[in-house]
């Protein structure tokens, strides 16, 4: 299921998390050559993809929100 990205925070290791509409966490790692995300490493490129979509896994499986929603 797609979900817009709402915001973000690091985790323990300093990768970058983007944070769901639908309450799920997901690591939007920038590791090049495998994953290229050169938009996470700067806050603009963070900023602009506020809104846009990604593909939520843990929705397509009902799991359980990964955050409480404040
Ligand atoms: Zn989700």
């Amino acid at each position: 299921m797609d979900q817009p990205i709402s915001g973000y925070h690091c985790d323990d290791e300093q990768h970058w998390v983007a944070e769901l509409a639908c309450g799920h966490n997901q690591h939007v790692r920038h590791n090049p050559p495998w994953m290229s995300r050169p938009w996470v490493t700067t806050l603009e490129g963070r900023q602009s993809m506020i809104g846009q979509l990604l593909q939520c896994k843990k929705c397509d499986e009902q799991a359980p929100p990964d955050r409480d929603r404040t």
